[in-house]
């Protein structure tokens, strides 16, 4: 379901820019995914063809960008967060390593569309 909800709102940002463009057909998309958002990219472009039939990003191809998560804490300590094991085990660990604190997360958050394809203008009107 939540995919579901990231998917459409992909696919309504891609027409809207493709339409500011004058683009009446995309050919690939870019999604930027932060890790720690827990989203299964294989599902979002599944959600993304299909929400996509009948629109401008109808057959479009879907890339990820993926960004670690990063986090930081009071202590000093700054770093990666190993967060598809916490994935697989449901219950995201945002403990410090080094003094057990609190994590504050600094990246991996990320979701969202970063770059749209379309066919070049000027090989469709010379
Ligand atoms: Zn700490």
């Amino acid at each position: 379901m939540h995919e579901l909800t990231v998917a459409r709102r992909l696919v309504d940002r891609a027409v809207a820019t493709a339409r500011d463009h004058d683009a009446d057909r995309i050919d690939a998309l870019t999604v930027r995914i932060g890790a720690a958002t827990h989203v299964v990219p294989d599902q979002i472009a599944f959600c993304i063809e299909t929400i996509a039939e009948g629109t401008p990003a109808e057959d479009a191809t879907v890339r990820f960008e993926r960004v670690p998560a990063r986090g930081e804490c009071a202590c000093g300590w700054a770093g990666e967060l190993d967060t598809l094991a916490d994935t697989v085990a449901g219950a995201p660990d945002r403990r410090c390593p080094e003094c057990g604190g609190g994590v504050t997360l600094t990246a991996g958050t990320e979701c969202g569309l970063t770059r749209i394809e379309t066919p070049d203008p000027r090989d469709t009107h010379p």
